[in-house]
C-alpha cells in the first residue's frame, strides 16, 4: 500500500527533458542561472514534464519503453531538477535546516530562510556537492520529510 502510495507522489515531480532527443541528462554551468543543457546533444532549450508523460513521449519516438529506475537516486526526478527548481524546492521545505546540515555538519549561518538557501546553494555548487544535496533530498523526500 505505501509504496503505491509513494510512487504515485514520485510520479507527481516534474522531470526537466530535452526536447530534442528526450535525454533526461540535463547538465549546467555552475554559477549560472538558467544555463541548464543537454549532456547528450547540447541543446539548451530544456523542457519539462511529468514523469510518465515524458516516457510516452520516449515510447512514441523511440518505439520502445525506457523505464526510469524510480528507486534508484539517479532515476529520481528530484535528480535531474535544475539547481534554481532544487532551490525552490527546498525553500519550501520546513526540513531545510535539517538539510543544510547533513550537507554541511558545521553551517552556521541562518538569517532569513531564502537568504540561507542562496548562499548555501552557492557553497554546494561549488564545493560540487550537488549529489550528496540530491541524494539527501530523495531519502527525506521517500521518508515524507521533506
Ligand atoms: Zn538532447
Amino acid at each position: 500500500m505505501k509504496n503505491t502510495q509513494d510512487l504515485n507522489e514520485f510520479d507527481l515531480e516534474p522531470v526537466s527533458y530535452c526536447p530534442k532527443c528526450y535525454s533526461l541528462k540535463i547538465g549546467y554551468i555552475p554559477g549560472v542561472d538558467d544555463s541548464d543543457y543537454c549532456m547528450d546533444c547540447g541543446c539548451v532549450d530544456i523542457a519539462r514534464c511529468q514523469i510518465q508523460d515524458w516516457e510516452k513521449l520516449y515510447e512514441d519516438r523511440y518505439g520502445h519503453k525506457y523505464v526510469v529506475k524510480r528507486n534508484s537516486f539517479e532515476g529520481h526526478p528530484l535528480w535531474n531538477l535544475s539547481v534554481k527548481d532544487l532551490r525552490k524546492k527546498l525553500l519550501e521545505s520546513p526540513y531545510y535546516r535539517e538539510i543544510i546540515r547533513e550537507v554541511y555538519p558545521n553551517w552556521n549561518y541562518y538569517g532569513k530562510a531564502v537568504d540561507t538557501i542562496f548562499l548555501f546553494f552557492d557553497n554546494v555548487v561549488n564545493d560540487r556537492l550537488l549529489p550528496k544535496l540530491k541524494k539527501a533530498m530523495i531519502l527525506r523526500q521517500r521518508n515524507k520529510e521533506l
